[in-house]
Formats: structure tokens, sequence, C-alpha cells
């Protein structure tokens, strides 16, 4: 078997297209607003990626860039004031941060109504408890990714491997929505293979190579790889062995052009419901 590529740019392209057409109807552009502090070059390229994905969307976007000495009070009174601008719906602080500023702070301090990342303790809640709300950008494209295949996770069992804040638990969690039966792994999990050998859908969120061997994979099975590593050769590389699990699997998201096109594509959904839910709000 020849597992098929799950194709994130070209999903991404239709999602964004179609959120360019959403955004042009409502009274207002919707807006977002990017804060970057100090001068990390990966962090740097990640705000530049998503201001110019804003602009081919027709979003407004504001990108303000701050040294690292920036206080932490003055960067919760640029939140403070972002949270009350009319012309912005969502708001992103780039982690990390530098180490003397708080990064719970400064989640906290972002408007639930604006936490475009879905990063904050309510937004979390709200995913947990099922209410509507803005859902993690990266796991939230991880099942538009899987819905993509056409596959039903009503009764699938589903492995995430991996259980940070921001990627794995709210993986589980929004799984767990869809009605899949659901296993998290981590690093004190004993025996990694026997629970992903079962799963007919393995999400990997760990963050290093070839943590996914074709060995380790059940026939036909999605494999979502949300790792983003660097090889021998300094090549982008996720946390599964592609070659030899697309051999196995039934379907496959590359790396790059899988998961990592989608959090950028869900941060600008995310943008819009947030702009959607804004103009509701004043047209009452
Ligand atoms: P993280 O916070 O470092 O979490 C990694 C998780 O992997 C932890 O829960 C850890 O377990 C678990 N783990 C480590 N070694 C393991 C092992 N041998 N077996 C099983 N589990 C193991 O990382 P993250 O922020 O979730 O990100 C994970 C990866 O996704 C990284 O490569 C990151 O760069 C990438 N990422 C990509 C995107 C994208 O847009 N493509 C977005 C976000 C993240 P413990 O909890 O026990 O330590």
């Amino acid at each position: 078997m020849t597992a098929q590529l799950i194709d994130g740019v070209a999903l991404s392209k239709t999602l964004r297209a179609e959120a360019a057409m959403r955004a042009a109807r409502l009274p207002h552009r919707p807006g977002l607003a990017v804060i970057l502090v100090g001068d990390d070059p990966a962090s740097a390229v990640y705000v530049r990626n998503k201001v110019k994905a804003c602009a081919e969307a027709g979003f407004h976007s504001v990108l303000e860039q701050y040294d690292a000495t920036l206080s932490e009070a003055d960067l919760l009174a640029r939140i403070a004031a972002l949270n009350t601008d009319p012309a912005i719906h969502g708001i992103l602080v780039q982690m990390p941060l530098p180490r003397h500023i708080d990064p719970h702070q400064v989640i906290a301090a972002i408007s639930t109504a604006k936490d475009v990342d879905g990063y904050s303790v309510l937004s979390a809640g709200e995913l947990l408890t099922g209410l509507p709300g803005l859902r993690p950008c990266t796991p939230w494209g991880c099942m538009k990714l899987i819905e993509s295949t056409g596959i039903d996770l009503r009764g699938k069992h589903a492995v995430v491997i991996g259980r940070s804040n921001t990627v794995g638990k709210p993986m589980a969690l929004l799984l767990l929505q869809a009605n899949a039966t659901v296993t998290v792994c981590h690093s004190a999990t004993p025996d990694l293979a026997h629970h992903t050998r079962q799963a007919d859908v393995v999400v990997a969120a760990v963050g290093r190579r070839n943590t996914l061997t074709a060995d380790m994979v059940k026939p036909g099975a999605v494999i979502i790889d949300v790792g983003m590593n660097r090889n021998d050769d300094g090549k982008l590389c996720g946390d599964v062995d592609t070659a030899a699990v697309q051999q196995v699997a039934g379907w496959i998201t590359p790396v790059p052009g899988g998961v990592g096109p989608m959090t950028i594509t869900m941060l600008l959904l995310n943008t819009l419901q947030a702009a959607e839910a804004a103009a509701a709000r004043s047209a009452r």
C-alpha cells in the first residue's frame, strides 16, 4: 500500500479563498494584531508569514515589534489597548517571550473574544466543556486535514503522541468531540508502539524525528505529522519516518506542506470568526 498524501497547501488554498470571500461580506475587514518581542529569528519568520497570509486574504493586520527589553507592564498595557481597538479582532503574541515576561499573564490579558491562538485558560475551558469558542490553530488544522480524507472519526481509535497545552491536549479533546476513542501518549508511556499499532489515526506532536516508524503503524491508518525538526542535511522533517510509513499507512501528511500551512490558515479562520462575532454584536 502507498498512502495518499493529505495536501495541507491545497486545503489551505481552498479554506483561505473561502475565508477571503466571507471577510469581504463583513462591514469591516477582519483585523489581526501580531506582537513580537525580541529578535528570535524563527519567530520573526513565523510572524512575517502570518502577516503576509492576512494581506493575501484581504485582512487588516498590524505587526508590533518590540525590543527584548520591553517590560511586562508595557506589554500588558499594549494588549489592553488592543482589546478595546474596534479595528482589531484577533491578538497574537508570538511565543517564546523573553524570560522576564510571564507568558501566562500575557495570555490571560488577551480578551477571550480576541484570543485567536486559543491558548487562554478560558478558551481551553470552552474546548473542554464543548462550548463554542476559538480553538488552538494547530490541532484544529489537524482536524480539518483528517476531515479532508472523508473518514468519519466516530468509533475510530485515535492515538495522540504528545500532551502539550498547545497541541497534544487540545488535539485529544477535539478528537474526543468528534467521537473518536482517544489515547494520549507521552514521554512516560512505556510501549508507544503497542498503542500506535492499534490506531486508526495517529497524530504525532513530539518534536523528535523518527518517533513513528513503519513497524508502529496499522495498515491503512491516517497519519498526521505535526513535528518540525531538522534532519542530518538540515532539511525540515516531521516526527514520522515518512518514506517508510507511507508504505503502510492509508493517508499521511507531508512535512513540509501538511500541518504547517494549516496552522496559519486556522489563525485566519479564527480571526474571521472573531470579526463575524464582533459584527453580529454591533448589529444587535
Ligand atoms: P512540546 O511542548 O515539547 O511537547 C512535546 C510532547 O512530546 C510532550 O508532551 C512530551 O512528553 C512528548 N514526548 C517527548 N518525547 C516523547 C517520546 N519519546 N515518546 C512519546 N512522547 C514524547 O512540543 P509541542 O509544542 O507540542 O510541539 C511538538 C512538535 O510539533 C514540535 O516539533 C513543534 O515544533 C511542532 N509544532 C508544529 C506546528 C506546526 O504548525 N507545524 C505547530 C506547533 C508545534 P512529556 O509531556 O512527558 O514531556
